[in-house]
């Protein structure tokens, strides 16, 4: 059994050293046979620096180091197109995910499954608007979507060689990688764990890297939304229609011509925000074709040891 265990980074000088000693307590507990691969995700701090003494030191340390920052799930997809593992192993660099817990999703994954992920019982120190927007994301797409994407997952987990070819497969820019490993399919379940504190430095995930992650997320597994435009735009034509009837009545038999003038703008400003709203639906869908098109590579490598990158 070959493990490759693949860690995305950025901005993470101050956890790789811990992070390497207990990856490496954990994973040779289960074998001898492994390697680690370090994204470096064009990070501004020492952290490629450190990546490549720890590479000089320990043969299987593997890295990569994009070109700029590309963002976590590209940087987990690079990792992945260059694990040669029978199981895969996904962790944040921050012992967040406390690498102790590999050896329970092997032990689970030893009983026929395909995919162990840990969900989080617990969640340390992570701030309450934190909790609270995971949580409304999990709950929308799962409403939304057809996949079924467990609450309290992250990326970390274990799956075989057979799903990493099947997420390999799905050439897709906006990557979302846990819902396509949900919706793959075959033999998944979880082991719960207690979602550790950072060990050093601050989240890199700012709001609106968490929005941009929650759209992809939603429009690569629902369409619903674009649906939702045209209900709106139906029940709008609806009601536009009674209030021409009531418009209509106003004028021929009421006789009531002067006013109307506040129902004139509601009704305007309403059907243009209704307007604008599927628009904009429509715009987030339309800028993800335009990133598939335009067929641009994924990422760039800077450097790399791994011999058979195209560096
Ligand atoms: N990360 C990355 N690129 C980014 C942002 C984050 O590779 O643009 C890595 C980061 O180094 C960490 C993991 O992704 O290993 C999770 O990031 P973070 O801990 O900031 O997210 P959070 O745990 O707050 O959701
Ligand atoms: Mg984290």
């Amino acid at each position: 059994m070959y493990i490759s265990v693949i860690v995305p980074v950025y901005n993470e000088a101050g956890n790789l050293c811990v992070l390497h000693e207990r990856l490496v307590n954990a994973v040779t507990s289960i074998t001898n046979e492994y390697e680690i691969i370090f994204i470096n995700d064009g990070s501004k701090d020492n952290s490629l620096g450190m990546i490549k003494n720890l590479a000089k030191d320990f043969s299987q340390v593997k890295y990569i180091d994009f070109s700029k920052n590309f963002g976590h799930q590209i940087a987990v997809f690079a990792g992945l197109e260059y694990a040669s593992g029978d199981a895969i192993v996904i962790i944040d660099a921050d012992l967040q995910d406390p690498p102790e817990r590999i050896i329970d999703l092997y032990t689970k994954m030893q009983d026929g499954y395909d995919v162990v992920f840990a969900q989080r019982e617990e969640r340390v120190g992570e701030p309450w608007h934190k909790l609270i927007t995971a949580k409304l994301f999990y709950k929308a797409i799962n409403r939304l979507s057809d996949v079924n994407i467990p609450l309290d997952t992250g990326d970390f987990r274990i799956f075989s060689a057979k799903i990493k070819d099947i997420i390999l497969s799905m050439p897709e820019h906006n990557k979302f990688l846990r819902g396509q490993i949900a919706w793959a399919g075959f033999n998944q379940t979880s082991v719960s764990y207690k979602r550790e504190e950072r060990y050093s430095g601050k989240t890199n995930y700012s709001y609106s890297k968490m929005f941009s992650f929650a759209f992809d997320g939603i429009t690569a597994f629902s369409n619903l939304p674009l649906r939702l435009a045209t209900y709106m735009g139906f029940i709008v034509s609806v009601i536009a229609f009674l209030v021409i009837l009531y418009t209509l009545y106003v004028k021929y038999i009421a006789h009531d011509v002067v006013q109307g003038w506040s129902s004139l703008m509601v009704s305007i400003l309403f059907i243009g925000g209704v307007q604008l709203i599927c628009l904009g639906i429509i715009g987030e869908y339309l800028s993800r074709i335009l990133d598939n098109v335009k067929q641009r590579p994924l990422y760039l490598i800077r450097e790399s040891n791994f011999v058979n990158s195209n560096v």
